[in-house]
């Protein structure tokens, strides 16, 4: 009788996978640890020890029900250190026939796998069911579209699914979207909840060590660990959001706290793209949250907008699109990453902070990725390639799949307008609504003119400048090229000469291979 072996990938930690559930008595269950996937870019120590942990209470869980499981520890002496050549070297020494894996979340995985099918041991993917809409069901969707827009994914996936719609599958609350209740900027005295505290196990503390000495040149600290490495700690992490957080979530989805990194955000993404939890029954409990009174419906559905509509969107974005979605640069930005950016070494205090939160937790809130470290480098002109880097690399949450379409979509604007109607640039004054930073910064938000000028100011005018032709039909932008055009052109060189001077006196990282761009990370 045949048998197979079953590849379960990092980000692939659900028990019921089909390919779990499908498999025969006397498969081999393979979960590897390689370095190579650990450094193709450099991802953040915190994000490599939630996976490898994960990983291994995984493989715990799978031999407590039963079956017969490989696991490759990153120290092993035979490890070939790559995971294609592992799962080949693996199949072999169990005598297997063929390789089955869940089909990657990464093009640069499935590419690899795709090619290797015609080899022996043969490699079968089989279709990933942890989404609400599979890609054939986007494909049709966006089949015949001139325009895609999520509203208008997200009104069919809510039909679909029926999440928040009444009997006559008409909206609950008679709306489709409460973002005019939601958004409100940083309240004076705010007390968000604690996150639950996981105390790292025996397992855990082992697998920081590992990557303490394997990984310790990455950007980020391992001081602090407090993810999710089972499903039952990710359970316990949304049980806890949705009592203590929700309730407050829609309101304050878009401030930006000085000192609070997490405000009423659910922390969830990590558990949620690992496999963790699956997006249905997060939807479900903030959906019960609000049927028994507990959760506001602008907080409910805020939070299902993130999950049903932006996340299962960016997802067919991706897969619709790639390979040639990463080449795109449409503002042709050149200029590289602020060296910054792996350091936190600057006096502009929303980005200061939005980094050391991003070092010390391996985490930053959506308003902090768009309209801080994402505006700053759109306004820039940061190459795209360079930035998705950054953001793959020092995020909980990152893979490919949902990273590249909300950097070079959503923040660089790279794709012209595919994935966003308009580009979030945006002025220190959106930051000084919406946060408290403005007040502890050097710079002073009001001004845009001289040496205590916020940079955020003069950059932005000289990106709305230098993108007028390609910009200013955008209906959206009317009114913004409206204020440009009436300026007069001594204020418009003023500003533009004031940007020059601040983007020519920024340190960039080294492009790569024209130097050491992981020298000095921490
Ligand atoms: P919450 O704010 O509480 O939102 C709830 C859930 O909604 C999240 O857990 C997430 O699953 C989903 N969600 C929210 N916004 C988005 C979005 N724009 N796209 C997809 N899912 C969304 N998210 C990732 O999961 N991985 C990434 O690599 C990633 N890269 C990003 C890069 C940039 C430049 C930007 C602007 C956003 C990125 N996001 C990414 C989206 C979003 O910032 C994170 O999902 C969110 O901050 C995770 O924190 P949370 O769980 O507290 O989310
Ligand atoms: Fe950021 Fe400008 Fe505010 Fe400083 S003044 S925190 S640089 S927006």
């Amino acid at each position: 009788m045949s048998r197979p072996l079953i590849v379960i990938l990092g980000d692939q930690l659900t028990e019921d996978l089909p390919v779990l559930t499908g498999a025969p008595d006397n498969a081999v269950v393979a979960l590897f640890e390689v370095e190579e996937e650990g450094r193709y870019v450099p991802h953040h120590p915190q994000k490599i020890a939630f996976l490898f942990s994960a990983m291994r209470h995984f493989a715990q869980a799978l031999r407590q029900k039963g079956h017969q499981v490989h696991y490759t520890c990153l120290d092993d002496n035979d490890n070939t250190q790559d995971l294609i050549s592992e799962a080949e070297r693996v199949a072999t020494l169990y005598d297997c026939d063929d390789i089955r894996v869940t089909s990657p979340g990464e093009w640069r995985l499935f590419d690899r796998i795709q090619k290797r099918r015609s080899n022996t041991p043969t490699w079968y993917m089989v279709t990933d069911d942890r989404f609400f809409c599979s890609q054939e069901e986007f494909n049709q969707w966006a089949q015949g579209r001139q325009r895609f827009r999520m509203e208008h994914f997200y009104r069919w996936m809510r039909r679909e699914t029926g999440l928040l719609m009444d009997e006559q599958n008409n909206p609950q609350g008679e709306r489709w979207n409460f973002d005019q209740d939601n958004r409100k900027p940083l309240p004076r005295d705010i007390h968000p909840p604690e996150p639950p505290q996981h105390q790292p196990d025996q397992m855990t503390r082992e697998v920081m060590a590992l990557v303490e000495t394997h990984f310790g040149d990455h950007f980020g600290t391992l001081e602090g660990f407090n993810w999710p490495v089972t499903r039952r700690q990710a359970l316990n992490d949304l049980n806890h959001f949705i009592k203590h957080a929700l309730p407050f979530f829609g309101d304050y989805q878009d401030a930006i706290s000085d000192q609070h990194p997490f405000l009423y955000h659910a922390r969830l993404s990590g558990a949620l793209n690992a496999g963790l939890l699956r997006p249905l029954e997060v939807c479900q409990a903030a959906e019960n949250a609000w049927r028994d009174g507990s959760v506001p419906l602008n907080c409910t559905e805020g939070f299902i907008r993130q999950i049903l509509g932006w996340r299962e969107y960016v997802r067919g974005i991706y897969w619709l699109n790639m390979p040639g979605y990463k080449q795109r640069n449409d503002l042709k930005a050149d200029r590289n990453l602020p060296a910054f950016y792996w350091t936190g070494d600057t006096d502009m205090r929303c980005l200061r902070r939005a980094i050391e939160m991003t070092r010390d937790h391996a985490y930053a809130h959506h308003i902090q990725r768009l309209m801080v470290t994402g505006n700053f480098a759109l306004l820039c002109g940061v190459r795209p390639e360079a930035l998705c880097d950054w953001y793959l690399a020092v995020y909980i949450d990152a893979y490919e799949w949902v990273e590249l379409p909300n950097t070079l979509g959503m923040v660089l604007y790279a794709d012209g307008g595919y994935l966003g109607s308009k580009p979030y640039c945006a002025s220190g004054k959106y930051i000084d609504r919406m946060s408290d930073h403005c007040q502890q910064c050097r710079f002073d938000v009001k001004k845009s003119i001289g040496e205590d000028a916020c940079p955020f100011n003069s950059l932005y005018w000289y990106f709305l400048e230098r993108h007028e032709k390609q910009l200013a039909g955008n209906q959206r932008m009317k009114l913004i090229y409206g204020s440009l055009n009436k300026m007069s052109s001594d204020k418009r060189e003023a500003l533009r000469e004031q940007a020059i001077r601040f983007l020519d006196q920024l340190d960039y990282e080294p492009a790569y291979g024209q130097g050491d761009h992981l020298a000095g990370y921490r």
